[in-house]
């Protein structure tokens, strides 16, 4: 009976354990040591906006791991691996045997090396328990003063559900703009003013020196001298794959664990996945770390079906960022950043408008988009672009339509025939099975079907009505055809 260990209980744990049930034996056995309950960091921000209670953000519980024959060490750390040996050692000592290892341990916050990082109210915003801590503070305070230090994609998406809430922000950024690793500098001039339009004071270019208690909370010192009171800090510097796991037991680690086009790392039988793994990129070039969550369910479902016997091998990860700030759209993909004269940019400061596409020979290699969150017709084209970039489609003459149009994305899409080729596109040869877990047992609340296109699009819904009025007019028109020629059979 071969034995399965998996050390992390986030996404790339629990698509795994799918993966190896939906493609092995039923045999095997299955081992997950996570030290926090399994769940969806992407799920945090929805708890912490109010619109769900903290229970929603999980991903599997007893019956759960019962029903898939999993015995979840939940709440239990490893310590240590012996990749010769072939076990795993547990904080308490104890040891667990593995033919196949996968280490899907994530990534923690980097922290702040400044006097005062460590005094209370101070703190990440990564977990469940930093979540849970962040609201225990704000708990009797409608709106309390929260400074949050780094402006990442993640800090903002957390960002994003302290200002549903209505609290008092300020972020401070040492690069000289916004999103620095997300957006260009233009792109993230329009984030600055449409947050300052929100009432979200920025401090960019300004480096944190200390953090220290006021009369009436913290207060933080900026390098340019300004001072910021706060009640809360948050801090969102980035950060760092848990690595050591792997690097103690001599495997090979860069700045993530090096993995292969099959999540393999260096060790015989050691898998790796996520935002720990370093692993390839599509279109090629070197090894990088993609911590989002579609690189992580890839990882877990190309790991798993490995693991299970099959040979399954991974085209590579597409760098993805899609943000919402406060209601302003953000996305950028792929090679976003290259400085290539091959390239269209818009930009309309005034409407908070920027679109910038990269070239590379036929295909489209990098992307950039900021526009209001309710424009409809930008969210379409930027998930045709990422089809676009993720299917590699050589667009021929559609560059040249694109570079000339960038808003009429629609057409090169349709005539390049990327949708056809992402229907076809599976990463395992076969459909992904539903989860077959949902909070507390409870059936979803919507489904993907008509209706589904009706809640996401008042303007679906509209087209869908235009629609069933054109069908049923063709429908008249054709009875009335029918009758015409009935009478004239008739006649003669
Ligand atoms: C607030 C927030 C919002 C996000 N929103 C988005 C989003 O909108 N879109 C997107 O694409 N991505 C988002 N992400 C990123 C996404 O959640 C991660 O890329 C994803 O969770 C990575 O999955 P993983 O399985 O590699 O690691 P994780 O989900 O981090 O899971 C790893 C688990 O392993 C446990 N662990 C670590 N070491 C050990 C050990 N030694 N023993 C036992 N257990 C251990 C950790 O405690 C953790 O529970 C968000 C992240 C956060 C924090």
């Amino acid at each position: 009976m071969t034995k399965h260990v998996i050390i992390g209980g986030g996404p790339v744990a629990t698509n795994a354990i799918e993966t190896i049930r939906q493609y092995g034996d039923g045999e095997a056995s299955i081992t997950l040591i996570s030290d926090e309950p399994a769940h969806s960091r992407m799920a945090l921000p929805y708890w912490l906006a109010g619109k769900v209670p903290r229970e929603h953000t999980h991903t599997a519980d007893d019956d759960y791991f019962g029903r898939l024959g999993v015995d979840a060490k939940i709440g239990q750390r490893a310590s240590g691996i012996d990749t010769a040996a072939r076990t795993v050692t547990l904080a308490d000592g104890s040891t667990v045997e593995y033919d196949n290892l996968l280490i899907a341990t994530g990534a923690a916050p980097a922290g702040l090396p400044v006097p005062g990082a460590d005094l209370p109210g101070v703190q990440p915003l990564w977990t469940l328990e930093h979540t849970a801590s962040l609201l225990a503070a704000a708990e009797g305070n409608e709106s309390p003063r929260v400074t949050m230090i780094g402006a990442g994609f993640i800090g903002f998406i957390m960002l994003n559900a302290m200002h549903k809430r209505g609290w008092n922000l300020t972020v401070v950024e040492r690069e000289d703009h916004v999103l620095p690793r997300m957006l260009d500098a233009n792109a993230a001039g329009l984030v600055e003013s449409w947050l300052a339009a929100k009432g979200v004071t920025v401090h960019a270019g300004a480096g944190v020196e200390s953090i220290a208690d006021g009369e009436g909370g913290k207060i933080v010192s900026l390098s340019g001298g300004a001072t910021v009171d706060a009640d809360v800090v948050i801090v969102a510097t980035g950060i760092r794959p848990n690595t050591d796991l792997a690097s103690e037991a001599g495997i090979e680690t860069d700045q993530g664990i090096i993995v292969n086009s099959r999540c393999q790392t260096s060790a015989e039988g050691v898998y790796a996945g996520g935002d720990v793994a370093q692993g390839p990129v599509l279109g090629g070039g070197a090894n990088e770390i993609h911590s989002i969550q579609p690189t992580a369910v890839d990882h877990g479902r190309i790991a798993g079906a490995n693991m299970a016997g099959h040979d399954a091998e991974y085209p590579g990860s597409l760098s993805l960022n899609i943000l919402d700030v406060c209601g302003l759209q953000n996305a950028s993909f792929g090679n976003w950043g290259d400085t290539s004269e091959d390239a269209v940019t818009i930009s309309n400061a005034a409407d908070h408008i920027y679109r910038k596409f990269i070239f590379t020979g036929d295909q489209m290699t990098g992307a950039v988009f900021v526009g209001e969150a309710n424009d409809l017709g930008m969210l379409t084209d930027v998930g045709m672009v990422k089809g676009i970039m993720q299917t590699e489609t050589d667009l021929g003459a559609w560059k040249g339509f694109l570079k000339e149009n960038p808003f009429d994305v629609r057409r090169a899409y349709i005539a390049t025939g990327v949708a056809a080729t992402l229907a076809k596109t599976t990463l395992l040869g076969q459909k992904a099975q539903p989860r077959g877990f949902h909070f507390g047992g409870q059936a979803p609340q919507s489904a993907v079907d008509g209706s589904h296109a009706q809640l996401v699009s008042p303007k679906a819904a509209a087209m869908e009505k235009a629609a069933e009025v054109a069908r049923a007019m063709a429908a008249e028109a054709e009875a009335a055809g029918n009758d015409g020629a009935a009478e004239a059979e008739s006649a003669e």
